[in-house]
């Protein structure tokens, strides 16, 4: 049976589901995660589109697109924050906070070269993003 786990936003209006596993999770450091999630890294886990369906409040879903790679989607009535698109990776950031029963797994902390929380837990440091996303791939020191 394929595992499916729910979330909702701060206040419950917007409700989602998620099936089966995540194709990727780790934290970004970037200063648009950090100025956005108002926290200092940002843990996400990427799911094809395919695996991710609002089940409730989708009417409440307002979006904020700072750039074309990034459609950040929140609850218009508490402000809660609930998914990125990532249209040209094909992949949406449900936040690990939105999700509580995933086990958060992190294999990678991607845009590390931007980290104001430096974190000593053997991961993967990448400068920026992976290659296969359009990154330079590059390790930088923890
Ligand atoms: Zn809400
Ligand atoms: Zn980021």
């Amino acid at each position: 049976m394929t595992e499916k786990n729910s979330g909702s936003c701060f206040c419950g209006a917007v409700e989602l589901e998620v099936t089966g596993a995540p194709e990727a999770m780790g934290y970004c450091h970037c200063a648009s995660c950090r100025s956005w999630s108002a926290g200092p890294v940002n843990a996400f886990t990427l799911w094809k589109p395919e695996n991710v369906k609002v089940t409730k409040g989708a009417e409440s879903i307002g979006h904020f697109a700072k750039n074309p790679t990034s459609d950040r989607k929140f609850c218009t009535k508490c402000g809660g924050h609930l998914m990125t698109d990532h249209p040209t990776f094909g992949l949406v950031d449900v936040y690990a906070a939105t999700i509580p029963g995933v086990v958060f797994a992190p294999g990678v902390h991607v845009n590390y070269s931007e980290t104001v929380l430096p974190m000593h837990d053997g991961l993967p440091k990448l400068r920026d993003f992976p290659k296969e996303l359009g990154g330079s791939g590059e390790s930088v020191p923890e």
